[in-house]
């Protein structure tokens, strides 16, 4: 389970954090790669940065207020607000150093960080669920910082430069980068469709495979107990006529495979009513209590590059239902009517069902602190440019799209 964790990553789709505000933003410090040279080989960076800060004007931007977005999909994992924010020593206390921040973890695991932000303008909390785009709050100069300005850093779980040029190897995390000096696409893209393309019945036993190309058929993301898995997949729809226990078992497998049962036809995350995920390459097996007459969709997913032939076979198991209940056993007083039935139907989902909640909410595996990386910690370099030298070219990016390629190979940079 856990390398399916550290392997289950894929590149991101970014927005730029601002749709709305996206006129007002010019980048003003990136990564730095070493030696002061951040992602093109250029020196628009300070020594030790981390993130990437992007300037709004100074302290008349952000008293107009200018919104900070998530740059994509993913659940709240830390914050902080009340911290004063007009801070220009670039060390003033609270936060860590990023003063006023949201954290959120995303669904390839890696985290995003919005720093610095206006005193009392956040607006989300730890475990909200948030889209692309979703407003998280405003841009400040909290913690240590020395003008307003959005610091905008990628953990996974160290730093990563969501640029790709010269100096930060591919790929980029944003779905249009711009040219240098200009800004990211705050475009966000509409999520992908899960269209299952074949139907599963029960006593199916099938001869298959995930070899990649399949990956057309199947999800874009998902979670399922607290995983997130991308790469080649196959999914199914199923349904019974009646409320029965199902058993999927996938066997024969050379990759690590794993199989999961959602309730919910978009795929979406939302709808976990089963998985089984036994690391390496071991075979699958799980069951659920179907209810009559229910769409629910099977995913067999691989993670990265994961491939493999196997054999799928689902068992539907009659209906234990009320005539278990009819059978006298030796005790008859107190067993008596519908104890076992119900008992045994609902006890299945709901148990599944809470599993899931929790396994989300409890995203929060990132020290909230972010006091060992005191990015912007009072180096004097870090002076807000309240000059914007760059136009609001966006469109030169767009050749960067490489949502397609969804990355199969993970690189971390620093
Ligand atoms: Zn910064």
């Amino acid at each position: 389970m856990i390398a399916v964790l550290v392997g289950a990553a894929s590149a991101q789709d970014y927005a730029f954090p601002s749709e709305a505000d996206h006129q007002y933003f010019y980048p003003t410090a990136y990564v730095d790669h070493g030696g002061v040279t951040d992602w093109n080989c250029d020196s628009l960076t300070y020594a030790g940065h981390h993130g990437n800060d992007f300037g709004v004007g100074g302290f008349t931007g952000m008293d107009a207020g200018r919104t900070i977005t998530a740059a994509a999909e993913g659940v709240v994992s830390a914050t902080n607000d009340g911290e004063f924010d007009r801070c220009t020593t670039g060390s003033c206390a609270g936060g860590g150093g990023f003063g006023n921040y949201v954290y959120i973890e995303h669904p390839d695991g890696k985290t995003t960080i919005y720093g610095h932000m206006k005193q009392w303008s956040v607006l989300v909390s730890v475990g909200d669920p948030v889209s692309c785009g979703t407003p998280l709050g405003q841009v400040g100069s909290s913690g240590y910082s020395t003008g307003p300005h959005l610091h905008f850093e990628v953990r996974n779980p160290t730093y990563e430069d969501p640029f790709d040029g010269t100096c930060s190897g591919p790929p980029s995390y944003w779905n249009a980068q711009g040219a240098h000096g200009a800004l990211p696409d705050p475009t966000c893209l509409a999520p992908a469709v899960c269209q299952p393309s074949d139907v599963l019945s029960c006593g199916d036993l099938l001869a298959t495979d995930n070899d990649g190309a399949g990956s057309t058929n199947a999800t874009w993301r998902y979670g399922c107990d607290d995983f997130v898995y991308t790469g080649p997949e196959r999914t199914w729809t199923f349904r019974t006529a009646l409320d029965q226990p199902v058993t999927i078992e996938v066997t024969g497998l050379t990759s690590d495979l794993d199989v999961h049962v959602l309730d919910d036809p978009a795929c979406d995350g939302n709808g976990c009513v089963a998985s089984s995920s036994n690391p390496n390459a071991g075979d699958e097996s799980l069951t659920f209590q179907a209810a009559a007459n229910t769409d629910y969709v099977v995913v067999v997913d691989g993670w990265q590059s994961a491939t493999s032939a196997y054999s799928l076979r689902v068992d539907c198991q009659p209906d234990p239902g009320p005539e278990h209940t009819a059978e006298p056993v030796d005790t008859g007083d107190t067993g008596g009517t519908g104890t076992g039935g119900t008992g045994t139907g609902t006890g299945t989902g709901a148990g599944t069902g809470s599993g899931t909640g929790t396994g989300t909410g409890g995203t929060t595996t990132l020290d909230p602190r972010p006091s060992d990386d005191l990015d912007d910690g009072g180096v004097v370099g870090h002076l807000q440019d309240d000059t914007c030298a760059c136009g609001s070219t966006t469109g030169a990016g767009r050749s960067w799209l490489a949502a397609g390629l969804i990355v199969l190979v993970r690189r971390r940079r620093r």
